[in-house]
Order: structure tokens, then C-alpha cells, then sequence
């Protein structure tokens, strides 16, 4: 657990303007004399860059070196050094307040630095950096009051029920000028930024009508036995953007014999987390754990097909609440690839898979799914479909969560999805030049929006890629 750059809220320390500020400078201090990543995300450079600006030793030893820009004898370089001054002062002590806002707001929460940092606890220097900016963005909200933008982007669950009841309408205004223009205006949501459709029914609703139809009445955990059993945490995108997902998940899940149970949930709590909302994500987060502890002391393992979704409840649910409760819930979530491979590995999993034509699949690896260290369980499922090529596309789409919808950071956003979109178009070209088609798929919806917007092509989650082998199988069996 990270005790000083954490989420320790429960301690006055952590609202404390003071420590916060002590903490961020201990930090970046750290950052500054490391730069591992240097080349990360848009946050790291603003750091090395301001703090090399604000140090004359350097520019002084700089000048002296590169005065002349041509290489030079050591002893040149030693005799030109030793009229070089010295500073005892940090850098980091002179950066200004705007320059430390600029740092925590060009963090998107990608979390990428994280596994890479040798000074993460337990390390003595407890080295946090994503939720150290996460801490400074809820100070921020404390302080100043959550943003109107902030509060609409992490408003999932109300926008979404009220854009699903109002469907045609609310796709229509997504693509109208007029309406971007105003809620580029008033929401702050880039006018450009392609958004999610609304379905014009929700998972829940769907849910809802399979189970009155079979005549089963509201869901309870059910007593352990041999058949594997899942909660499907749909996720909010699940519910209201593209329920086709959590259906598709159902689908594979009962092929392979698991029993599907899917009550209602609350939204994972991110979109509010990313906003500085950390009591509206609390809430969530409570509430969700309370939901969801009776099926895992019954022994459902909790399936989520959304990396940022699995990551709130696996990850932050137990630093967030730190209690008993959180903990075992968070043992027991189960990314959807991830828990298909372990069932697989288990001997538990015998899927039918089909295809007729051969086709490349270019897999955008989510950042989400890469910082919980599972693999690219969803290439190693796509790659048992006969016919079917699977090239890992591992570079962070930018987007993350609501970061790369907001108006100031649209074009940055795209502009980090730059080597995704080219890893994209390689695996296309691969795939024209070897006659095949091409599918694009990520795990993760918001990468897919990104990656659609930035290739012009359509992205799905690679759970419909094994629900249409699942289907193939089936026809090709009736058939033969
Ligand atoms: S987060 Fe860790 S690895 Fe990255 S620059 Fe800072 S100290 Fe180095
Ligand atoms: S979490 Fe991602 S965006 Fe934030 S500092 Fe780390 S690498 Fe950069």
C-alpha cells in the first residue's frame, strides 16, 4: 500500500494544501534525478523541461560544452568546467504553482509509470506518481470546487439514462455542429472528439427482459457447485454506449458452461476519480463493494470486459476504502480475457471456433490491462480462432477516460495516439499485402473511440471477434 503519495484520505495530512505540496516536490525531485520517463505521456516532459529551464547550473555547464557545438578534448572540457557555478538549489524548489498545475493536469491516469518505477513501495522513496496527481486534482476540486466539466464527464450514470431514453435525439445532437458547438461551450467536451452512440436500449433493460421471459425473477447468488459462475460487471459503456458487448460476453460465457449472473451495478467510480470527484467516487465504490460481496463469498468470480473498470475495483477499491470488504472483491475480479484463459488453463473451456475467411486482427493493448500485469489474455483467445493472425499494437492511445475529450487537451490526445494509429496502419498494410481482412479490437471502449476517430476505421471489443467464431462454428456444424 502506498502510504504517503496514496489515497490515504482518512488521514489530515492528505487534505493538508502544505504536505501535499511538500509531497509533490519530494516527488518530483525524485522524478527530476531518475527521468525514466522522459517519453511517456505529455506530464513528464512539462517537468524536465520547466526544471531544466529553472537551473543555471545547467545552462551554464551547457553553454560552456556546446558553446562551440563541435566534440572537444576531455581536458578542454575539464579546464572550461571548473568556471562553471554551482548551485546548491533544487530546481524543483523554484517551480511556480502554474508550472506544478501544468504537470498534474497533463496526467491522463494511464498509469504506465507506475510499473515501470523502481521506487514504488515498498521502496523507501514511495514513489506513486499517478495518484499523487490524482491526490493534487481532488485538492484542487476540495478547494475550488469541481468543474462543471469535470461533474458532466463523471456524471455517467445520469447522462447515460437520460441519452438511452432519449436515443435518437442524443445521436443526433452527436453529430450535430450547433450541439457541439454548445457543449463544446458549456461542458467543455472538444467539438471535434467523436463521442459514443447511445443504444436505444440498455444492458440492463435487455437483462432485465431475458430474465422475465424465462420466468426468473430478480438475482441472488446461488449456492457453490461444479459449474464456474461470473457476475458480469458490464460497465457503464456497456450499459447505455454498446450493449453488444456485455451481450457477447454472456454469450461466450454460458458456451463455455459459466453461469452468467449480471444485477445492477454502480459505474466503477474512474470518471469522477479522474475529475478530482473523490467523494462522488467513494460513494460508488462503497455501494458497488456492498453489491458485490455476497457473490464473491459465494464464490462468483466478477468479470469486466472494461480494463479501466477491472483496474477501479482490483486496484483502487481496496487502496481507496482499505478495508476487509474491498480487498476480497477485489481478489475476486477477473478481467473477461483474462478469466476465459484461466478457465481455458483449468481445462474448463472448450469453445467451437470458426472462420471462414483468414484475417489479420491489429490488437490495441490497453494501458489499463497492461499496468494489472495479466498479458494480452484477448490476443492469446483471438489466436485460437482458426485463420486468424493476431499483431499486438502496445502503445497507449491517449484518450484515457475523459482526459482526451476535454476541449484543452483534444489535440494532445490525438497527438499521443500518433504511434498506436501508425502500429494500426502497419498491421492494415500486412493484411492488404497478404490478401486478408483486417479487424481493429481493443479491450478497452475509450481506445476504441480514440483509435476509430484517429484511423478512420471501426474498432470492436475482441470478445464479438470469438461470439462470431462461436456463431461460424455453429453454422459450419448445421451445414455439415
Ligand atoms: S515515476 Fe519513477 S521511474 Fe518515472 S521518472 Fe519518476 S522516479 Fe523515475
Ligand atoms: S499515469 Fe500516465 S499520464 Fe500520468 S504521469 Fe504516469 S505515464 Fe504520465
Amino acid at each position: 500500500m502506498t502510504e504517503r503519495s496514496g489515497y490515504r484520505i482518512d488521514d489530515p495530512e492528505f487534505w493538508s494544501p502544505q504536505a501535499l505540496e511538500g509531497e509533490l516536490r519530494r516527488v518530483f525531485q525524485i522524478c527530476n534525478g531518475c527521468r525514466l520517463c522522459h517519453n511517456l505521456c505529455p506530464s513528464f516532459p512539462a517537468l524536465f523541461s520547466r526544471t531544466d529551464a529553472l537551473d543555471p547550473t545547467r545552462e551554464d555547464a551547457e553553454g560552456k560544452l556546446l558553446a562551440e557545438g563541435a566534440p572537444m578534448e576531455e581536458s578542454e572540457a575539464v579546464s572550461r568546467l571548473a568556471s562553471v557555478r554551482v548551485s546548491t538549489e533544487n530546481p524543483v524548489d523554484r517551480l511556480g504553482a502554474a508550472d506544478i498545475r501544468q504537470v498534474v493536469d497533463l496526467c491522463y491516469n494511464c498509469k504506465l509509470c507506475f510499473p515501470i518505477c523502481p521506487y514504488v513501495p515498498p521502496h523507501e522513496f514511495e514513489v506513486d506518481f499517478p495518484r499523487l496527481m490524482l491526490r493534487a486534482k481532488a485538492m484542487r476540486a476540495r478547494e475550488e470546487g469541481v468543474t462543471l466539466q469535470d461533474r458532466f464527464l463523471g456524471a455517467t450514470e445520469f447522462v447515460g439514462a437520460v441519452m438511452t431514453a432519449a436515443s435518437p435525439l442524443a445521436n443526433w445532437a452527436n453529430h450535430n455542429p450547433a450541439s457541439r458547438f454548445l457543449m463544446e461551450k458549456t461542458v467543455g467536451v472538444h467539438r471535434e472528439r467523436e463521442l459514443p452512440g447511445w443504444a436505444p436500449e440498455t444492458f440492463e433493460r435487455f437483462w432485465e427482459k431475458r430474465r422475465d421471459a424465462r420466468g426468473e425473477g430478480s438475482e441472488h447468488p446461488v449456492a457453490a457447485g461444479e459449474t464456474p459462475r461470473a457476475l458480469l460487471f458490464y460497465t457503464c459503456h456497456g450499459n447505455y454506449n454498446d450493449p453488444e458487448v456485455p451481450q457477447a460476453a454472456v454469450e461466450v460465457l454460458e458456451r463455455a458452461g459459466v453461469a452468467v449472473a449480471a444485477p445492477p451495478m454502480r459505474c466503477c467510480g474512474m470518471p469522477a476519480l479522474d475529475g478530482g470527484d473523490v467523494e462522488g467516487c467513494l460513494a460508488q465504490a462503497k455501494e458497488n463493494v456492498a453489491r458485490l460481496l455476497p457473490w464473491v463469498d459465494a464464490g462468483y468470480a466478477v468479470v469486466s470486459p472494461g480494463p479501466t473498470c477491472t483496474f477501479m475495483l482490483r486496484h483502487e477499491y481496496p487502496e481507496l476504502l482499505r478495508s476487509g470488504e474491498a480487498r476480497a472483491v477485489g481478489a475476486a475480479v477477473r478481467d473477461l480475457g483474462e478469466y476465459l484463459v484461466d478457465l481455458r488453463r483449468a481445462g474448463r473451456l472448450s469453445l467451437d471456433l470458426a472462420r471462414e475467411k483468414p484475417l489479420r486482427v491489429a490488437y490495441h493493448f490497453p494501458c489499463h490491462l497492461k499496468v494489472q500485469k495479466i498479458g494480452m489474455r484477448s490476443k492469446q483467445l483471438l489466436e485460437k480462432i482458426p485463420g486468424v493472425e493476431v499483431e499486438a499494437v502496445d502503445r497507449c492511445c491517449g484518450m484515457d477516460g475523459t482526459w482526451g475529450m476535454k476541449k484543452e487537451f483534444y489535440e494532445l490526445s490525438l497527438g499521443v495516439a500518433a504511434k498506436a494509429k501508425r502500429g494500426v496502419e502497419d498491421v492494415a498494410e500486412e493484411a492488404s499485402a497478404a490478401g486478408c481482412e483486417l479487424a481493429v479490437a481493443s479491450d478497452c471502449p475509450l481506445a476504441a473511440l480514440q483509435l476509430r476517430q484517429a484511423t478512420g476505421r471501426k474498432v470492436v471489443h475482441p470478445i464479438l471477434l470469438l461470439r462470431d467464431a462461436c456463431r461460424e462454428a455453429d453454422a459450419k456444424k448445421k451445414e455439415g
